[in-house]
C-alpha cells in the first residue's frame, strides 16, 4: 500500500510539473501582435508667446506636431492626425489662436510612402480633440475612432465637436488595452482637455514608449512639473503628470513628447520605423 501511495504521489508530482511546464511556455509564447511603429511629421506651430504653453518661457516659440502609426497583426493604428493637410497649400500658413500653423509634408503623402491609403487605417486613436491633433480626421471616415468618453461627448464652447456621429467609435473611460495584449494601451491623462489620453506602446525590440499628446507640451514643462494655465483643468493636468511618472516607472517606458522640437532630430521618420 505504502509503495502504491508513493507511486500515486510520484505520478501526481509528474502531472503537476508537466502541467506547469505547459502553462509557463504558453504564457511566454503569448507574444503581442505589435510589429513596428512609424513616426510621422504632422506640422509646425509657431507661437507668438512661448509662455502660452511653457510657463516661465519668454519671447516667441515653436512647437512641432507628431503623429504615430503602429502596425499590429490585428490592424493599423494611427495616433493623432496632426494639422490639416490643406495647410500645405497656404504659403504663409494658417493663423491659430496662439500663432501660426505651417505644413511641409502632408499626412496622406507619408501614408502613401508606405503604400497605404487612409482607408487602410483600422483605428484612429486621438489624444484629444484640438485642431492640431484632429486636422485630418476627415480622411479616416472608415476607421474606428478610439477616444475617451469625456472627450467624445464634450461640447466645445467655441466651434463644433470634430466627431461625426456616423463614425464607428470605441469610447473607454480610463485606461484601455486596445488589443488585449498590452502592446497598445491608451492611458487616461485628463486635464489638458476633458478626456485627454496618452498612448503606451510596447515594441518588441525598442521597448516601451509613452506618447504624450498634450498631457505635456515641452520638456521644460516635464522637468519643472508645470502645465499651461490655459488647460481645461489645471489640477487634473498636474495629477495626470504624476500618473504618467508612475506608469513610466511601472512599464519601464521612455517618454516621447510629440510637441517638443528638440526631440525632432532624435527621431527616425517615415519610411524608417521602430520595431
Ligand atoms: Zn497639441
Amino acid at each position: 500500500m505504502k509503495s502504491l501511495s508513493l507511486v500515486h504521489a510520484a505520478i501526481g508530482a509528474f502531472i503537476t510539473s508537466a502541467l506547469m511546464s505547459l502553462a509557463q511556455p504558453a504564457l511566454a509564447q503569448a507574444k503581442p501582435g505589435i510589429e513596428r511603429m512609424y513616426v510621422l511629421y504632422c506640422g509646425d506651430i509657431a507661437l507668438n508667446d512661448a509662455s502660452s504653453f511653457t510657463p516661465g518661457a519668454s519671447g516667441p516659440g515653436h512647437l512641432t506636431a507628431t503623429c504615430y502609426l503602429i502596425k499590429h497583426a490585428r490592424g493599423w493604428v494611427l495616433f493623432d492626425t496632426g494639422l490639416g493637410d490643406h495647410i500645405i497649400n497656404m504659403p504663409n500658413g494658417q493663423k491659430s489662436q496662439a500663432g501660426m500653423w505651417t505644413l511641409k509634408k502632408t499626412l496622406e503623402s507619408q501614408l502613401a510612402e508606405l503604400g497605404l491609403k487612409p482607408s487602410d487605417i483600422n483605428y484612429v486613436a486621438l489624444s484629444h480633440s484640438h485642431g492640431d491633433h484632429v486636422g485630418n480626421l476627415n480622411l479616416f471616415s472608415q476607421s474606428t475612432l478610439v477616444v475617451q468618453k469625456p472627450e467624445y461627448e464634450w461640447k466645445p464652447p467655441v466651434g463644433v465637436s470634430p466627431f461625426k456621429p456616423g463614425m464607428k467609435a470605441i469610447t473607454p473611460e480610463g485606461d484601455h488595452d486596445l488589443f488585449g495584449d498590452g502592446s497598445v494601451v491608451l492611458i487616461a491623462t485628463y486635464g489638458h482637455s476633458p478626456g485627454h489620453q496618452n498612448l503606451l506602446v510596447r515594441l518588441p525590440k525598442t521597448g516601451a514608449l509613452m506618447l504624450t499628446g498634450d498631457s505635456v507640451h515641452t520638456k521644460a514643462n516635464w522637468d519643472s512639473g508645470r502645465v499651461p494655465q490655459r488647460n481645461f483643468n489645471v489640477p487634473q493636468s498636474l495629477a495626470a503628470l504624476e500618473r504618467m511618472r508612475v506608469v513610466l516607472k511601472e512599464a519601464n517606458a521612455v517618454l516621447w513628447i510629440g510637441h517638443e522640437p528638440s526631440e525632432v532630430p532624435l527621431r527616425r521618420y517615415v519610411p524608417a520605423y521602430y520595431d
